[in-house]
């Protein structure tokens, strides 16, 4: 088989190594080092025979072709899984995942700190479609037993926390759940399979929106579904039978952001915990929010399970007015003010997770914000959080 269908030559390689050489096989195309962006819909057999016993290495496009399959096969092997689907957004593979393993008067369990628009599907289709959802505490740990119903089907898992960074017991969770006949999902977008694998922690499906980490330019948003066993079976069917593909450049796209997510997750590792450090220093800053620091709740189970950290967290301010927090945010000028994270830009935005959790209570003592530190230099950041934190006591008074 061609070089793209094999990988199990590089599984014994460094991550470094593997991002590079996952996924293509230039002389398949005629030495070209990246895969070719292939547009097509219909794929022609060349005889009857080939056409009736689907002997063809691709029969349609929506069936994939060699673009996308390329980085389905570089992410299959740095996930680990028996397979990889790609979607068009990252909240597309979390509600294609869900409806892979969930149906009528089925029960799901769901972190109370998923992020918010995964909470969403469940309040509304999944609901719609007589499942139903319990929120859980991310810290309960092999207590999530206790919730545990008849007709429980699935446990999804988010760690670090979305905005709030709580670090979940994932092993002990997965436990339970295979103790139970159990499916579970988790949102692994923060950590990426290089700083996290769920598979080897016992996870059936992980999930990345790759809209972040892979993409890494804010110019895509992709979502991946890795599974195992079982699960694989329903993922890659119900991808399938609902008719879901991505664009051949958004393959490529997501396929060019392999080859550097290793250098530029290293770099948002370092940045951010720097900053994080310095953040923890400042009058202005009540806590850090961040499970690679020693003092976070988190931290002993970040540092048994994961590799790494990436570059993003959050910090608790000192009680100010809303207009000093107003002035703070609009006097940064490298952090933009945006949702989303993972590209090479700094963000900043603030959040209040009253708004929405029901399984926990969020009680803080000031303004929440979240940081994403990007490839920027770290004392320019610095400088510019001077700024906005001087510009934020002025307007205080
Ligand atoms: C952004 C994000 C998503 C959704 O990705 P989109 O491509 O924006 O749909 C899912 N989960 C997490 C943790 C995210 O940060």
């Amino acid at each position: 088989m061609a070089g793209m269908e094999d990988e199990s030559k590089n599984t014994g390689m460094a991550p470094a190594t593997q991002l590079v050489h996952l996924g293509r096989d230039p002389k398949r195309f005629d030495g070209f080092v990246n895969t070719p962006v292939v547009r097509g819909s219909t794929v022609l057999s060349p005889t009857y025979d080939d056409l009736i016993h689907h002997r063809g290495r691709y029969s349609y496009g929506r069936r994939g072709n060699p673009t996308t399959e390329g980085l389905e096969t570089a992410l299959k092997a740095l996930e680990g899984g028996d397979g990889v689907v790609l979607t068009p957004s990252g909240l597309s593979a979390v509600s294609i995942a869900l409806l892979s393993v969930l149906g009528t008067g089925d029960h799901l369990l769901m972190v109370d700190t998923a992020y918010r628009p995964t909470r969403t599907v469940c309040d509304t289709v999944l609901k719609r479609l007589g499942v139903e959802t319990t929120y859980y505490d991310p810290l309960i740990g092999a207590g999530i037993e206790g919730l545990i119903r008849d007709n429980t089907r699935a446990i999804f898992l988010e760690a670090p926390g979305s905005q709030s960074f709580e670090m979940q017991d994932v092993p002990a969770i997965a436990a339970v759940a295979r103790a139970h006949d159990i499916v579970t999902l988790i949102d692994n977008t923060w950590a990426t399979p290089l700083f996290f694998k769920p598979h080897s922690a016992g996870v059936d499906i992980s999930i990345q929106a790759g809209t972040k980490y892979i993409g890494g330019h804010a110019d895509l948003n992709l979502g991946t579904i890795s599974a195992i066993g079982p699960a694989w079976k329903k993922v890659i069917a119900t991808h399938g039978n609902l008719g879901i593909t991505i664009s051949p450049d958004d393959a490529a796209l997501g396929a060019r952001g392999l080859r550097t997510l290793g250098v530029r997750l290293a770099h948002h590792q370092r940045a951010a915990l720097d900053m994080a450090t310095w953040l923890q220093q400042r009058p202005e800053v009540s806590r850090v929010l961040h499970p690679a620091l020693p003092s976070d709740p988190g931290h002993t189970i970040w540092k048994r399970d994961f590799r790494g950290a990436s570059g993003l967290f959050s910090m608790i301010l000192k009680p100010v007015p809303e207009r000093a927090l107003a002035a703070f945010f609009d006097t940064l000028t490298l952090f933009g003010m945006g949702y989303s994270w993972g590209g090479y830009e700094s963000l900043a935005i603030p959040f209040d997770c009253r708004d929405y959790r029901t399984a926990t209570t969020w009680e803080v003592e000031g303004p929440a914000v979240r940081l994403h530190i990007g490839l920027d230099d770290v004392d320019d950041l610095k400088a510019d959080l001077c700024r906005a934190f001087a510009a934020m006591a002025d307007a205080a008074t």
